[in-house]
């Protein structure tokens, strides 16, 4: 895959460094999991990477898939997106970005969100009052609606 905007080797790098840096190994299979997830801009759900993992070792089990899922959204490394239909996606983009999820296909197209804007809310009023009770480390934002397909198919 040849994507001139994106810089998927860096992001591998990133993950692996961190696992290695926590202790874990690095097996094969895993490495085929972190490089799916890194490379990945369609936010696949667990099968979708089972699928693709699949191809490369076939006998890979779809545990195998979830444990490392688990591990690398434990570390904040991956983050878990679910849709109205309770369909569990994953990320391996962590940079600041928000969801619009379609409630009818379930389909999640990334929003970027200027970091500039973020930092300015976490100077903002509102997270000093939350600050009181609550360091803030992170954030999700996401908007429901119907994809453009969804949304054509539901007016015929
Ligand atoms: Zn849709
Ligand atoms: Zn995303």
């Amino acid at each position: 895959m040849q994507n001139v905007n994106s810089n998927p080797v860096s992001r591998l790098e990133e993950i692996i460094l961190k696992i290695k840096k926590v202790g874990y190994s690095l097996t094969p299979q895993r490495y085929e999991i972190i490089k799916i997830l890194s490379e990945s801009k369609n936010h696949p759900t667990a099968t979708d990477i089972y699928n693709k993992v699949k191809l490369v070792y076939p006998m890979v089990s779809l545990n195998t898939i979830y444990k490392n899922l688990t591990m690398l959204t434990s570390m904040r490394e991956v983050k878990e997106i679910k849709t109205l239909q309770n369909a569990v996606h994953f990320d391996g983009d962590i940079s600041s970005h928000g969801h619009i999820i379609c409630e009818n296909c379930g389909k999640i197209t990334d929003i970027g969100i200027n970091t500039d804007d973020f930092n300015e809310f976490l100077k903002s009023d509102i997270n000093n009052a939350l600050n009181e009770d609550y360091h803030i480390r992170g954030y999700s934002i996401e908007f429901y609606g119907l994809c453009r397909d969804c949304y054509e198919a539901d007016k015929n």
